[in-house]
């Protein structure tokens, strides 16, 4: 077997563990809330709705079913600190991605579902910006609204853009106007990026993740405090409906949720798990992976101007492999600045694929932090390096087809009977623009009460999904791809 092969088909059928309780520090949570660590002194005995994680999945379910349901019992299983995974390590990029995917989307799914894609993302990104101001979150997230620069890096990869933005306007003329080409030269003169071949402005916003999520469950702890308990320091060790276990069986509570601190049972599971889905769900494992980001906070300095207010960039170029090393770079940077402290966010991989497919979140990557420190002056046409005030890792999940998986998961996934598990995992890095509405959009399913048209089916978790696309086979050929 070509060893590449067989090194990507183990990294991506692994069983991704439970989070590591010693995770890196990320710089969102360098104050940590005050719920950080809030449990109840013993677990609840039964609840009608276990969701089993707390970053922004976790907090939209919670948020739909207590709103929408008068007397749900919710309990949330967070295995580390609240919002400790992925939404407490991101990018802070509020951004669709849509724009240089439609092509790609259009040719699986076809254009009407490609187009509901993109809807899809940009009301979620709206929704976002709803949330912030209905919980008065404005300032404590820092969000700003602005344009995304996006830059690509070679002549391929900026004819592959505008052609992809040429599909998807005449697809669908309403977005005409979304995207504002700039060719070169316009780049270095009007917005001082160098370096780039062209790129385009979007509109976008930036945010602090973890004071936003924190700051909404602070709010729904207080409003349903008999309905409601968030259990952090309580990994979860294994979902059970077996007749024959230990704990007896109601029907009114079939699942026995295992955790450190011992059994809990529930009626509904909900898996806002992400990258660490394979562990409790084996048969996802290969259909869903984990994948290892690095973030970095830099300080430029006085040798960059401030632009946080106005702009936040990404920088797109062909993924690379130099076979010596076994470094691959994943193909983008993307990047926000600070409006109060003029510090760069910026991230992005250029690491070897085992640290990169991967749930270990307890290391950085070094390649990777050196990589991101070397390149980002240039993009601004400096030669000093900045400064790394902070650089940490963070799980993402990744599918097999690239889409979230939002529904009721079948018995094939789960391998018990029952109808109450559900799951809204595997974001492939843009969960700022979708895990919102994914989370009302499975409540909507949960509870049968309400029809919406905006989850995109190709995001459910159909028999022709999970029999054609949503394959291991289907990783491993995407990741031996960039080797
Ligand atoms: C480095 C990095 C940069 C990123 N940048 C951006 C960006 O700029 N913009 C963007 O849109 N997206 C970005 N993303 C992706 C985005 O952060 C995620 O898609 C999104 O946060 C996913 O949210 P979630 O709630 O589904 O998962 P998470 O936030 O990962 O939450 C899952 C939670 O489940 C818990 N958990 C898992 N298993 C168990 C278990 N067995 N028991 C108990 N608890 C468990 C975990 O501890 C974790 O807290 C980035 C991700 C990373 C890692």
């Amino acid at each position: 077997m070509d060893p590449n092969i067989d090194l990507v088909t183990k990294l991506v059928m692994a069983d991704p563990g439970l989070p590591r309780p010693n995770p890196t520090k990320s710089y969102w949570q360098h104050v940590p809330h005050a719920l950080a660590n809030v449990q109840s002194a013993t677990l609840p005995a039964e609840r009608n709705y276990v969701i089993i994680g707390s970053g922004i999945s976790g907090l939209s379910v919670a948020k739909n079913l207590l709103e929408r349901h008068s007397s749900a019992t919710v309990t949330i299983l967070e295995a580390r600190t609240l919002c400790s995974g992925a939404t407490g390590r991101n990018g802070g990029q509020m951004a669709a991605n849509v724009g240089e995917e439609y092509s790609h989307l259009a040719d699986a799914h076809g254009p009407e579902m490609a187009g509901k894609i993109v809807a899809f993302t940009f009301r979620n990104l709206e929704k976002m910006q709803d949330l912030i101001r209905e919980y008065d979150a404005v300032e404590a997230s820092e969000m700003q609204r602005l344009q995304k620069l996006r830059a690509f890096l070679t002549e391929d990869t900026f004819r592959d853009f505008k052609k992809s933005i040429a599909r998807l306007l005449s697809d669908h003329p309403s977005w005409e106007g979304l995207y504002k080409i700039i060719e070169k030269d316009a780049l270095i003169k009007d917005h001082g990026i160098h370096g780039a071949a062209g790129g385009a402005l979007l509109p976008a916003a930036t945010v602090w993740p973890y004071r936003l999520v924190t700051k909404v469950f602070a709010a729904l702890m207080d409003k349903y405090p008999n309905r409601l308990t968030i259990e952090t320091n309580t990994p979860v060790t294994a979902v059970k409906n077996d007749p024959n276990s230990a704990t007896p069986i109601t029907s009114a509570f079939p699942y026995t949720i295992r955790t450190t601190r011992g059994p809990i049972r529930a009626s509904n599971v909900v898996y806002c798990t992400n990258g660490y889905t394979g562990h409790l769900l084996p048969n996802l494992r290969g259909r869903v992976h984990p994948f290892k980001g690095t973030m970095t906070v830099q300080d430029p300095g006085k040798e960059i101007e401030n632009r946080g207010k106005s702009t936040s960039w990404g920088f797109h170029y062909p993924i690379t492999y130099d076979p010596k090393t076994k470094e691959s770079g994943h193909g983008l940077y993307y990047l926000g600045q600070s409006v109060k402290t003029g510090y760069f966010y910026l991230g992005g991989e250029n690491a070897r694929i085992e640290h990169v497919v991967s749930a270990d979140d307890s290391f950085v990557d070094k390649n990777s932090v050196t990589h991101l420190q070397t390149i980002l002056p240039q993009f601004f046409g400096k030669s000093v390096p900045c400064k790394v005030v902070s650089s940490w890792s963070g799980i993402m999940g990744f599918s097999s087809d690239g889409l979230p998986l939002v529904g009721r998961l079948p018995k094939a996934l789960t391998g018990r009977s029952g109808e109450g598990e559900w799951i809204a995992a595997a974001f492939n890095g843009y969960g700022m623009a979708n895990c919102l509405m994914c989370g009302e959009e499975l409540v909507s399913a949960i509870l049968g009460d309400r029809k919406s048209d905006w989850l995109p089916g190709a995001y459910r978790l159909g028999q022709e999904r999970l029999r054609d696309v949503l394959i291991a086979p289907e990783s491993i050929k995407a990741l031996t791809s960039k080797l």
